[in-house]
């Protein structure tokens, strides 16, 4: 049963991924094949409160399905944290009088979104966004393939320095506490070692690993860190570690920092943004609301915000095999 609603309003908040302006593509495209008016909202909760707030149409958003970033702009807000901020976003969904939110973002967008339509009773619709696919329900955030390529990308060609100079790379990746960017580009591009932030397994293993590295004749070796990992030491120190333990390597480090977050995005996360946008809205008009859209096993699921906020996506462990089987 389809609820009467009027006006959808759209935005994207906490840090961009690429996909984000597929989804806000799609949103606004389906919103207009249901008859339905959207807007869009500039520059994420702040932009709600400052009433940065635009009716958009299926020609609005032409050409963007293929931009990385957000054309609406992100911003971090503090004044949505607090009631009088949420009063005054209220107070402009009231003015514009729109029905229904969706928000792109992350977890801490989802906290915001949920603490608002349960103060307001405005239905809200969460779409993960951020690179690093650490949001529960969903197997693919958007971005998150795009980064794992643009990784891959890098690390090939510091493969090709460190493999003309015999060198070991340290090349640290973002993922503060979820190693998947990690695990999936380590294996992508070969790399002899992959530290995350969910497993330890010390720093003998480490040393260990390298010098059978060393021994069975490898002219370069990549060791993949994640942000987050847990040998107590920053990429710079397992640097210095590695070179005190194994003198005969040369060290190199490289930090990817933000141009992993930024680029056209993939053509699978520009799919999995189309639908997950047409299944937010979709959604919403069945009545459902305070849930996120996520994909498993290639299927539209819809997984209450609460969950998707307190929930752990696991990494799949079985990878750490693999890469222990296929480095020797
Ligand atoms: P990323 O994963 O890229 O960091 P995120 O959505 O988790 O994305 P945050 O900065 O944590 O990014 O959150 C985005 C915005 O959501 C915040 O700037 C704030 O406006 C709002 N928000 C986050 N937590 C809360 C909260 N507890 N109450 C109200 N609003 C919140």
């Amino acid at each position: 049963m389809n609820i009467e609603m009027k006006r959808i309003a759209v935005l994207t908040s906490g840090g961009d991924a690429p996909g984000m302006n597929a989804a806000v593509r799609a949103v606004v495209r389906t919103s207009v094949f249901y008859g339905l008016q959207c807007y869009v909202v500039y520059q994420g909760y702040q932009g709600l409160i400052d009433g940065k707030i635009k009716q958009a149409n299926a020609r609005s958003v032409n050409n963007i399905i293929n931009k990385g970033g957000t054309i609406l702009k992100s911003a971090r807000s503090l004044e949505f944290r607090t009631p009088k901020g949420r009063q005054k976003a209220f107070d402009n969904i009231k003015k514009f009088e729109i029905d229904a939110l969706v928000v792109i973002g992350g977890d801490g967008s989802f906290t915001g979104a949920l603490i608002f339509q349960n103060e307001f009773n405005i239905p809200v619709i969460g779409i993960p966004g951020t690179i690093d696919n650490d949001i529960y329900g969903t197997q693919h955030t958007l971005g998150y393939d795009t980064a794992l390529n643009t990784v891959v990308e890098v690390i090939d060609k510091i493969r090709d320095t460190a493999s003309s100079h015999n060198r070991l790379f340290f090349v640290e990746v973002m993922g503060r506490d979820a190693g998947h960017i990690a695990l999936n580009t380590g294996i992508g591009a070969g790399a002899e070692e992959i530290l995350i932030p969910e497993e330890n397994r010390g720093l003998d293993q480490l040393l260990e690993s390298l010098k059978h590295s060393e021994k069975s004749g490898k002219s370069s070796s990549i060791v993949v860190v994640a942000e987050g990992d847990k040998t107590g030491k920053n990429v710079f120190e397992l640097a210095t570690y590695v070179e005190q333990n194994l003198p005969y390597y040369e060290v190199r480090v490289s930090v990817l920092g933000h141009m992993q977050r930024g680029g056209s995005p993939s053509c699978f996360d520009r799919v999995l943004a189309s639908r997950m946008g047409v299944h937010a809205i979709e959604s919403l008009r069945e009545g459902k609301s305070k849930v996120m859209v996520g994909v498993m096993n290639d299927k539209m699921e819809l997984t209450p915000l609460e969950e998707a906020i307190k929930g752990k996506s696991e990494i799949n462990k079985d990878l750490l095999r693999v890469t222990d089987i296929l480095s020797i």
